[in-house]
């Protein structure tokens, strides 16, 4: 089994961890209805996916 040489010191360890934040996720907008939607994603408000209808949606009474 592979053991690291030397102990990682609390440096390199917080260098590397730099990039673990949490980022919000990337939100655009429909074209349809202007709601914010996931990129390549159908939108979930109005039920389009690049420019035409692929999902009914369910209208609340
Ligand atoms: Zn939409």
């Amino acid at each position: 089994m592979a053991v690291p040489k030397k102990k990682t010191s609390k440096s390199r360890r917080d260098m590397r961890r730099s990039h673990h934040a949490i980022k919000p996720a990337l939100a655009s907008e429909c074209p349809n209805c202007g709601e914010r939607k996931l990129s390549h994603h159908v939108c979930v408000k109005c039920g389009h996916y690049r420019g035409r209808q692929v999902m009914t949606v369910q209208v609340e009474a």
